[in-house]
């Protein structure tokens, strides 16, 4: 453990970080919580808790449309969250940024605003073999509707997508390739960068599911050269409700809206409506001020920390997470990518996912069990769910011990 500790990035101190997490100081059954399910959502600091009290208790007004100071102040706190989110990014303008209710609703949104207008039938799109199914459905949804053929990037058995399979898929008829930029099952991190290189030479358009990558590495849309970025404010330590969508203001301008309501529209009248211009056209109604302000608040904090640094000291954790569990009889890794973030999806032979996950509750340790919304994974593996432990940057590597203790518990349980 001490080896680990001393390879933290320089200034990156776990113990006072813990400090700004209340929720991670409490026992569960009697015994220290231990958070490993940081993929589903991220603890929350309580500089987000604060920033989302004080909204409330101080500034609380609908933002864009009053003149009065409360609705002035808040319109200028959430329209703030739109500058940090484009920083955080790099997107070029705050017209690119759209504020949704968090990755699945922004996947959503291109799959049915930009697929209306610029798909038809007989066209392609493809996603991959390890995406959440909010990367596939709502392209199923639109494919059934249009007739267009869904296509598959396959993977091996470490859990890595097959360039040179990828590379035959695509055709003229392909418009758009949408996949994870990392798997929250297994943890790959996608070459998305050469990917989306790929997907633009035979002429389609890309669109990236960030919703694991945002909070773990920094993402540069820009230097991706991505048409549509997606990510969820929760998971990297924001409140729930409340993603971004990036998409090219040339892309972005070009489609109809996505729902019609306050906010979205120049004019109205009964015999015709014209639409607001970027970024509100695609945000119609109040939004979740309260949770844009909250996520304004956790981008300064994961900045504070730096996400070079928060990079570097979870791959660590994930090398000593590895190890540890490497060492229970019967446990079997699922997601061996080269290139990897810090999860670990296991089955131990003979064992229910559900059990292990009940087990290792009984002893404050919180994991996921089940299919983590990536059905179409377990099928390939063969397994039914798995146990994943998701880390993040406020996990220590006594916490890890505390996993591989418990999973040695569990082994005893079902012997
Ligand atoms: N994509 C991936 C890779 C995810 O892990 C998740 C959340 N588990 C989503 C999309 C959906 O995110 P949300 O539920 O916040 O919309």
């Amino acid at each position: 453990m001490s080896t680990l500790v001393s390879v933290a990035p320089a200034g990156f101190n776990v113990e006072r970080i813990r400090e700004d997490f209340p929720v991670l100081k409490q026992t569960i059954h009697g015994k220290p919580l231990v958070y490993l399910d940081s993929a589903a959502t991220a603890q929350k600091p309580h500089q987000v808790v604060e920033a989302i009290r004080r909204f409330h208790e101080v500034d609380c007004a609908n933002i864009h449309r009053g003149v009065h100071e409360l609705s002035q102040r808040s319109t200028a706190a959430y329209e703030e969250t739109r500058v940090k989110a484009r920083r955080f990014i790099n997107a070029k303008k705050n017209a690119e940024v759209i504020f949704v209710r968090g990755a699945t609703e922004a996947i959503n949104l291109v799959a049915s605003s930009w697929g209306r207008k610029f798909v038809k039938e007989g066209d392609e799109i493809i996603v991959s073999a390890l995406e959440h199914h909010s990367n596939i459905v709502p392209w199923q949804i639109l494919c059934e509707e249009k007739g267009v053929k869904l296509r598959v990037i396959p993977m091996n058995e470490r859990g890595e997508l097959i360039l040179e399979e990828y590379e035959k898929l695509l055709n003229p008829r392909t418009r758009m390739v949408a996949v994870a930029h990392v798997s929250n099952a297994l943890g790959t991190i996608n070459p998305v960068r050469e990917m989306i290189a790929m997907a633009h030479r035979a002429g389609a358009l890309a669109l990236i599911d960030g919703a694991q990558a945002a909070p773990h590495m920094k993402v540069d849309v820009q230097a991706l050269d991505t048409d549509f970025y997606a990510f969820s404010g929760h998971k990297v330590c924001g409140p729930t409700g409340v993603g971004i969508l990036y998409g090219k203001s040339k892309l972005l301008n070009a489609m109809p809206p996505y729902q019609g309501g306050g906010d979205m529209i120049r004019t109205v009248s009964f015999e015709k409506t014209t639409y607001n211009e970027l970024p509100y056209k695609f945000e119609a109604g109040t939004p979740n001020i309260a949770g844009g302000i909250g996520l304004g608040a956790a981008l300064d904090y994961v900045n504070g920390i730096g996400l070079d640094k928060i990079s570097a000291y979870e791959h660590e954790l994930l090398v000593y997470g590895t190890e540890a569990i490497s060492q229970i009889p019967g446990l079997r890794i699922i997601g061996t990518a080269r290139e990897k973030a810090a999860v670990l999806s296991f089955v131990i032979e003979g064992i229910h996912p559900h059990d292990i996950g009940t087990v290792l509750d009984r002893q404050g340790i919180a994991v996921r069990t089940g299919h983590h919304c990536a059905q179409p994974v377990m099928d390939w593996f063969h397994v039914p769910a798995t146990t994943r432990a998701s880390l993040a940057f406020y996990n220590t590597p006594a916490e890890l011990d505390a996993l591989a203790a418990g999973l040695r518990k569990v082994k005893e349980v079902f012997a």
